[in-house]
């Protein structure tokens, strides 16, 4: 059943209301900052016959219609390539929906469904996204501290200014600093955000791009918050060659069959390319400070509890 008293007890909170307006003016400054970077906003495909693997989450969200198989949207990154074909410049803030382990309830950083900002640029490089989201991220605070200052005092919380370049490490001298699990650790550590780079084959999807002359590294990054906020946003440089898509399909024990319609797009020619999601609640939850991220959104949906 779900649980109405926590449903009443989450709309009349101060806490909930006021991040909500402090992430009706963050929606607002990202997208200031990306038309006039000149991005494109597309709409958010909710349905699709493919989606991101994402290998640690099996559980496939699944719809019939006319007999037709559809998956729910767990990223648009698939989309992102393929509309690269139209425009040079995109994003989208995409819904999706990821079933994540029970465990993760009281994380306060997991929902199984939530939007990221979505974006994906032609013919750039990591150096060229890691660039962009570092000024979108500079822009947004800034914005955020001059416009919503109120809010911020009311949540008794004392937002930084940060000046990039921020700090990269790379996913070696993480986990040789705090370990294989240092996700949470790095981001205490810092009071700056940073930037997590070359990420091992094995513990990303197929579609980021491999380093030509490091074979099982990555050419893509995570943004870490300080505070002990952990993750903001992962992205990197793309596979775009139909035999380097293929092999890495191939590499993760994936039947091609399940990504023909892709495999199709990539033989028809996508282009190079390089891109970002970064989570809106979990940005919220940064700026406004709150330990609970079921106070980012109405309509919260934690893993493995039943909510409207
Ligand atoms: N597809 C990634 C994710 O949703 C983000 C990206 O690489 O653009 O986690
Ligand atoms: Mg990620």
């Amino acid at each position: 059943m779900i649980d109405i008293t926590r449903l009443l007890e989450e709309m009349s909170s101060t806490e909930l209301r006021l991040a909500i307006q402090v992430q009706t003016k963050l929606i607002s400054l990202i997208r200031e900052f990306l038309l006039r970077e000149k991005f494109v906003e597309l709409l958010p495909v909710i349905i699709s016959p493919i989606t991101d693997p994402l290998t640690d989450f099996r559980v496939r969200g699944e719809v019939e219609c006319y007999g037709y198989k559809y998956q729910i949207t767990k990223s648009m990154i698939f989309h992102k390539q393929t509309a690269l074909k139209a425009f040079p410049r995109i994003f989208c803030f995409s819904p999706n929906v990821r079933i994540e382990p029970a465990e993760r309830q009281n994380s306060g950083r997991h929902l199984i469904e939530f939007v990221q900002l979505d974006l994906e640029v032609r013919e750039a490089s990591r150096e060229d996204v890691l660039g962009l989201g570092e000024r979108l991220f500079s822009y947004v605070i800034e914005g955020i501290r001059r416009g919503a200052d109120e809010e911020l005092t009311l949540l008794g919380r004392k937002l930084p200014e940060f000046k990039p370049p921020f700090e990269r490490i790379t996913y070696e001298e993480a986990v040789r600093e705090f370990g294989q699990d240092f996700e949470l650790k790095l981001s205490a550590a810092r009071q700056e955000p940073v930037w997590l780079l070359d990420f091992p084959l094995e513990v990303r999807e197929f579609y980021d791009r491999e380093y030509n002359n490091r074979p099982g590294v990555l050419v893509d990054m995570d943004l870490i918050y300080p505070e002990g906020y952990g993750e903001a946003l992962s992205g990197g440089e793309r596979e775009y060659q139909v035999e380097r898509i293929q092999e890495r399909i191939r590499k993760k024990g994936i039947n091609p069959e399940a990504y023909a319609i892709y495999l199709k797009l990539a033989e028809s020619g996508l282009y190079p390319s390089a891109g970002f999601g970064f989570g809106i609640e979990r940005l919220t939850r940064f700026v406004c400070g709150l330990k609970d991220i079921g106070r980012t959104r109405l309509f919260a949906k934690k893993p493995a509890q039943f909510s409207l």
